[in-house]
């Protein structure tokens, strides 16, 4: 392609409305543009690197043994109000509508209702089982906070898959087999990530693993055991039952604590270690009208955790301070477990402290040398809070580390939870119906784009790992309008380049100083330069530069096509 005949609009400075370094590069490069919030045209570089993406993704689920089909974007709301899911689905986040017939609809944000009802019209019989079903194609979420271009868009491309099973050792298979297309999927696109297990959300389930891409800029924290087998998304990981601590109990006082509120007021007024004292926070109960949650001062609540511990409303919703005052009788700064008027769920860490400083439930007031049992019921104790660096991994992994994490893939067991609403089923062995089990695979195929920048840029702009450049070599004629041999030697090589395969951009906009196209050449992100002026020709040669490393050389003009051929053999 010649840079004169494809709309290349790169910008000089840097888009001051974006947040993170993809989507600043994404803009100042003119690969995506932006249409209304979380909305965006890929233009024809960014498509391109988009195409490479889904090729890699589509190559790979095609090896799997699944099979493609296409849905489409618009569902009848009916579908969804036999899953459950019309009102349920995550607050919001569907983008609902009527038809002329004032029927309900909605925009796909995810595709479980419609293949389910594929499934349920097309599978009749066990034997027709394990299937796959896979596509790329448009979701649309309407995200809360859309941010960071295409990383967390509204609209976006997944490929999202669903297979169907007779039996859950089957279904595991499958599962499996998905694990390991992910890696493979994400290995091609010489990324550093890590698989780990995840929470299911709304999509719902047992089983499930996410993708991560490492990158600070990620929206995930995950844990890892220092041994390297452990590894979860925080949401998730166990913090481990600590040892009873074995001190003496001392004799529990209370202690004026005038206008100190928060837990890091109370340490440093009374001069106490915050890994010897609780807080106690107040949430909407399910039976109850309040739930106390007693953590160690230091530590944070995890709600996912809290939520999965029983007793509490989803999704766990902090009492006002009315309620907190008018049902407990002092304000939340000096609420503590000692005859506290609600139940109580207490996290492992808080539950083994001895001589522990809390809240007396009385303005202005704490309990110190507070210990279970003797002063305060401890109700149920539960894994209420989020790991933090240092602590035991489970399984003996070490202790553990975080790292930020953006997810590009997650794989479900769904198990029976669309397919037993649905009533999809099969003929067993012995023709009775039989409910399918399901497993469900997403891959975000844009925002893959995003996270393979965000993990491979520099001050200069991108780097594309070779896999999905949108063209991996960039020529660049010097003053070409000025020197006829330059001239005739960019046309030859660009026609034996073209000719060899290689998918090759002349930068031939005569117009630029040779400044602003190498500045471009970086900031667009293609693995192999090559500038071909009158001093190097002079010798015979060109002159390479490697995008990655930096690297400069020159290379006999006659050796270029072979040189470059070789690398794209390379296997990545
Ligand atoms: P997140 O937790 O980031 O909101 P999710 O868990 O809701 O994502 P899934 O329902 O598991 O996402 O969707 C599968 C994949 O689709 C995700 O792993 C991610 O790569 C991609 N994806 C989800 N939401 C978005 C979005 N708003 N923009 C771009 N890609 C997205
Ligand atoms: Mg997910």
């Amino acid at each position: 392609m010649k840079a004169t005949q494809f709309t290349l609009t790169t910008l000089k400075e840097m888009p001051s409305d974006a947040e993170i370094i993809s989507h600043q590069l994404l803009i100042k490069g003119g690969f995506i543009r932006k249409l209304a919030s979380g909305i965006y045209s890929w233009m024809p570089l960014g498509l391109r690197v988009l195409r490479k993406v889904e090729n890699i993704v589509r190559e790979e689920m095609d090896r799997s043994g699944a099979q493609e089909l296409l849905m489409p974007v618009t569902q009848p709301g009916e579908l969804w109000e036999e899953s459950g899911r019309w009102q349920l689905y995550d607050e919001g986040l569907l983008l609902k509508f009527k038809d002329r017939h004032n029927r309900d609809f909605c925009l796909g944000p995810t595709h479980e209702e419609v293949i389910t009802d594929i499934a349920r019209a097309e599978l009749r019989s066990h034997k027709q089982l394990p299937v796959n079903y896979y596509q790329i194609q448009t979701k649309f979420r309407d995200e809360t906070r859309p941010r960071f271009g295409v990383l967390r868009a509204r609209e976006f491309i997944m490929k999202d898959a669903y297979s169907f099973h007779a039996s859950s050792a089957c279904l595991q298979d499958t599962f499996e087999v998905m694990h390991a297309t992910y890696e493979r999927i994400l290995n091609r696109m010489t990324l550093d990530f890590r698989a780990v297990d995840a929470d299911s959300g709304s999509i719902g389930g047992s089983a499930s693993t996410e993708f991560h891409v490492l990158a600070d800029s990620g929206e995930d924290l995950i844990a890892f055991g220092a041994k390297g087998q452990y590894a979860a998304n925080i949401e998730l990981a166990e913090a481990l039952m600590p040892a009873e601590q074995n001190e003496p109990l001392q004799p529990m006082r209370d202690v004026p604590t005038p206008d100190q509120k928060t837990i890091a007021d109370v340490v440093s007024f009374l001069d106490i270690d915050i890994t010897k004292t609780v807080k106690t926070l107040i949430v909407r109960g399910k039976d109850t009208p309040l739930v106390a949650l007693v953590l160690r001062g230091d530590h944070t609540l995890n709600p996912l955790k809290a939520a999965k511990a029983g007793l509490i409303e989803e999704p766990v919703t902090f009492a006002t301070e009315a309620d907190i005052v008018s049902e407990l009788g002092c304000k939340p700064g000096s609420i503590g477990p000692v005859e506290l008027k609600c139940p109580v769920i207490v996290d492992r860490a808080a539950s083994v402290i001895k001589n522990f400083t809390c809240g007396a439930n009385q303005d202005h007031l704490h309990f110190v040398n507070v210990n279970w049992v003797r002063d305060a019921a401890p109700g149920t104790v539960a894994d209420l809070r989020n790991i933090e660096i240092g602590d035991p991994a489970p399984n003996d992994d070490g202790s553990i580390e975080i790292r930020r994490g953006i997810e590009v893939g997650h794989i479900f067991q769904l198990g029976n939870k669309y397919s037993a609403p649905m009533k999809a089923t099969v003929l067993d062995t012995e023709g009775k119906a039989l409910t399918m089990l399901m497993g469900c695979y997403g891959i975000g195929v844009s925002r893959l784009v995003g996270a393979a920048i965000e993990q491979n840029h520099d001050d200069k702009g991108i780097i594309w790992p070779a896999s999905i450049a949108p063209y991996q070599v960039i020529l660049i004629p010097i003053n070409a309008h000025k020197s006829e041999a330059v001239q005739t030697t960019a046309d030859s090589l660009y026609t034996q380049l073209t000719a060899a395969g290689i998918e090759v951009l002349l930068d031939d906009r005569d117009q630029l100083r040779p400044g602003a196209k190498f500045a471009d050449a970086e900031l667009l992100g293609f693995p192999h330069r090559i500038v071909i002026g009158d001093r190097a020709l002079a010798e015979g040669a060109v002159e390479y530069t490697d995008r990655a490393t930096g690297t400069t050389e020159a290379w006999p003009i006659e050796a270029v096509v072979q040189r470059l051929l070789d690398f794209l053999k390379a296997p990545t």
